[in-house]
């Protein structure tokens, strides 16, 4: 199950996912060894890591990727698999907290994610089961004009691959009477995370790229015009250092722990239901996500599993029973999956950033970063793994842009954020209930 940081149990093999279960076939890496040099270091081999490396291989730079356990071992390998377009945060929020021009930038920035993606699987040819379209469900009337709104916005910043849905439209592509309506995204999409992840790594590596895994970073010098990393049995110095440890960094770079706090969100996969029973449920095998504050969202796998997710727990620790919390809401949604068997159950911890802004930036002259997509991740880690790669090639325009946003902290600083996040969510979590 997931862990906050490496220290806390030592655990690096893949959890108990229904990815690692179907996981293209990959290598075993070794580990860090001795005293090493190389242009530029990353840590950690999620999407924000193997996006950043990828770029810059294909651009001719020596590149090497420290991972603590395996590549796709975090959020990037565990999650929802739900292409979905844009920031956590809306257009509107952001307008509102930073100005028009933090706005405009964000916007030019909504449908990169999903594009690099596509681009990957297609240049490389990653196996990673990728399908096209997925599809936010409202509740209410009220959740119907929240989604019509968002359309508009992204309209009004010209981005216009959504539609609305009445019931009966929605009814096309989910098998549930639970919903009044919902907004298509024709270039969102789904995917398995973990093979994407694997697929990034693979081509990373043809390019002459080196990966060590089984190595959790320690420290970092990150102030030194030559950062350096450390694991147990060596040290990395770089001309360049990148960190992409997200929510799993823990504590290992003090300055960057304060500004996210880790999230668990739980999964589960139920037993393969046959194409009769998996179309029935979702017949136009898009990914589904629903509007409230916390989600469920859903999906099938490419042999006909139900992939459901939902539920978070601030802090970032795992529940004692996945099956039994998810459950209830997935019978919910499909009354005829009442008692189906679960196959797979698992955790996994995301960065939440108080803003739901991501945040890159840079630490002394010559260590970047970049966490906080807040739950919404799989598209945001692709642009700005893309946009540390540009910074780093000497192009900052778009760096410059996104590491001047502000950051904020958590209300209650490290002791009491848990809390007090908490006691927000329930708040939301309570007008979800009232259908406000
Ligand atoms: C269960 C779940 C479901 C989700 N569903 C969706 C979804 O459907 N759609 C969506 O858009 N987003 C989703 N997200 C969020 C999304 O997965 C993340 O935002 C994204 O994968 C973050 O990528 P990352 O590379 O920044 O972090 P990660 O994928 O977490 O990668 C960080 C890596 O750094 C390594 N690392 C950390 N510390 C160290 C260290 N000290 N030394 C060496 N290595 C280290 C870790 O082992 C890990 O491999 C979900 C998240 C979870 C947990």
């Amino acid at each position: 199950m997931a862990t906050e940081t490496f220290a806390r149990t030592g655990q690096t093999d893949h959890t108990t996912s229904y990815y690692a279960a179907s996981a293209n076939a990959a290598p075993e890496r070794p580990p860090l060894q001795g005293d090493r040099h190389i242009d530029i270091c990353v840590v950690g081999a999620g999407y924000s890591g193997l996006s950043t490396a990828l770029h810059l291989a294909e651009k001719g730079y020596r590149v090497a990727i420290i991972e603590g356990a395996k590549v796709g071992w975090g959020a990037s390998g565990r999650n929802g698999g739900q292409i979905v377009n844009g920031l956590n945060a809306s257009l509107q929020t952001i307008k509102k907290r930073y100005g028009q021009d933090t706005a405009n930038f964000a916007a030019s920035l909504v449908q990169e994610g999903g594009e690099i993606i596509r681009e990957r699987v297609t240049t490389y040819n990653i196996n990673c089961d990728l399908k096209p379209g997925n599809i936010f469900t409202a509740f209410t009337p009220a959740h119907m004009k929240e989604l019509e709104a968002r359309r508009a916005l992204w309209a009004s910043y010209g981005i216009e691959n959504q539609d609305m849905l009445d019931k009966s439209e929605l009814r096309e592509h989910i098998g549930s009477d639970l919903y009044e309506g919902g907004m298509i995204d024709h270039t969102g999409g789904h995917i398995h995370p973990l093979n994407l992840c694997l697929g990034e790594a693979a081509a990373f590596e043809r390019l002459g790229g080196v990966i060590y895994e089984q190595s959790p970073v320690i420290h970092c010098d990150t102030e030194t015009a030559r950062p350096m990393v450390k694991t147990a049995n060596g040290t990395m110095t770089c001309g360049t250092l990148v960190l992409c440890g997200n929510a799993y960094l823990g504590q290992v770079v003090p300055t960057l722990t304060a500004r996210v706090m880790p999230v668990s969100t739980q999964m589960m996969a139920t037993e393969p239901l046959g194409s009769d029973r998996a179309k029935a449920l979702l017949p136009t095998d898009k990914c589904i996500e629903d509007v409230r504050y916390i989600l469920d969202y859903f999906r099938l796998s490419a042999d006909k599993r139900l992939i459901f997710g939902g539920g978070t727990v601030y802090g970032g620790t795992d529940p004692a029973n996945v099956e039994a919390k998810l459950r209830p809401a997935m019978e919910k949604v499909y009354p005829s999956l009442k008692g189906v068997k679960i196959d797979f159950a698992w955790s996994g911890n995301f960065a939440l950033s108080f803003s739901r802004v991501p945040q890159l930036g840079r630490l002394g002259t010559n260590t970047y970063f970049a966490h906080g997509y807040s739950g919404h991740g799989v598209t945001g880690s692709h642009t700005f793994g893309k946009i540390l790669a540009q910074a780093i090639d000497g192009d900052r325009t778009r760096f410059d842009v996104f590491a001047g946003v502000k950051w904020y902290p958590f209300p209650g600083g490290r002791i009491f954020r848990v809390p007090y996040s908490m006691a927000g969510s329930w708040y939301y979590a309570m007008r979800d209930r009232l259908g406000l």
